[in-house]
């Protein structure tokens, strides 16, 4: 089984990761003092990295405009919950908005397939 986790937690885990990934890049830039150009590569890369990462904290922004805050059943803690299902922050309890999944084994296909009429 595979195991899931609240969407806005893990945007947020790649926006952390791109930062550390940006700041590697620019530390093995150092490495290539001699070779001023390498080391130029190395530093613009970095900078992009969290610039990109910047961008992605700025998308989770928008994101969490439209996420709708729930009270988990399981934990009983508010947790915020984006597309038609999503995993408890907290407690990786498997949430819905839709009824007619409830009860139904977790499946994030449920967020791709348009609801059916
Ligand atoms: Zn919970």
């Amino acid at each position: 089984m595979k195991s899931y986790k609240n969407k806005i937690n893990r945007i947020r885990t790649f926006a952390l990761a791109l930062i550390f990934i940006g700041i590697v890049i620019m530390y093995v830039g150092i490495y290539f003092r001699n070779q001023p150009i390498v080391m130029v590569i190395f530093m613009l890369l970095g900078v992009v990295a969290i610039i990109g990462s910047t961008g992605v904290y700025a998308w989770i922004g928008l994101l969490s405009m439209k996420t709708v805050p729930v009270q988990c059943p399981n934990c009983e803690r508010h947790t915020k919950m984006l597309g038609r299902v999503d995993i408890c922050m907290h407690c990786n309890e498997p949430l819905t908005m839709d009824p007619s999944l409830e009860g139904k084994e977790f499946n994030e296909e449920y967020n791709k397939k348009k609801p059916q009429l």
